[in-house]
């Protein structure tokens, strides 16, 4: 979450915690921010544990845009999807959204391609080609009202592959 001096907020990422039970419990406690208050969601790309409680953001009153690569657009869905119908097949285990809820965040997509700036209130962003899976990104922000960069790498890279998805239109 980047918070500017004027409370505008930007988030990147809510992904889900995996593993044993005492960090699986962390996707049930509350979000520490106010969702209706994020001016912008910003994707580095569809692993679970980067976008897996997207879902989350609507109950919270998010309406705005959730942006992303087409790459990663397409993986999102799957990704979701298969978690929400893998949560309601779980006998020892409360779901944490069901694939209604996942396609209310499919409706807030905004396809951004690589190296183009993105404007979202006072903030200036564009996403770069990370290398780590199909549409991954590293995000670098501009906040024009304070003059500040900050580039959120995500997760990087893939030795010695290099995977990225310019050109490519599966949204
Ligand atoms: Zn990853």
């Amino acid at each position: 979450m980047i918070t500017t001096q004027d409370g505008s907020q930007l988030l990147i990422d809510l992904g889900m915690f995996q593993g044993p039970k005492e960090i699986t419990d962390l996707n049930y406690l509350p979000l520490k921010f106010n969702p209706s208050q994020v001016k912008g969601v910003f994707l580095t790309h569809a692993h679970l544990d980067h976008c897996g409680r997207l879902p989350l953001l609507v109950f919270g009153g998010f309406a705005g845009k959730i942006y992303m690569t087409a790459a990663t657009a397409a993986l999102m869905e799957l990704i979701l999807t298969d978690a929400a119908k893998v949560a309601q097949e779980k006998i020892d285990y409360v779901p944490l959204y069901n694939p209604d809820d996942v396609q209310k965040v499919l409706d807030m997509v905004e396809i951004v391609d690589y190296d183009h700036e993105v404007a979202v209130g006072t903030f200036r962003i564009t996403f770069k080609d990370a290398g780590h899976i199909l549409g991954s990104a590293c995000i670098e922000i501009v906040d024009t009202q304070d003059n500040k960069k900050i580039i959120f790498s995500g997760d990087l890279g893939n030795t010695p592959e290099d995977i990225g998805c310019h050109g490519i239109n599966v949204w």
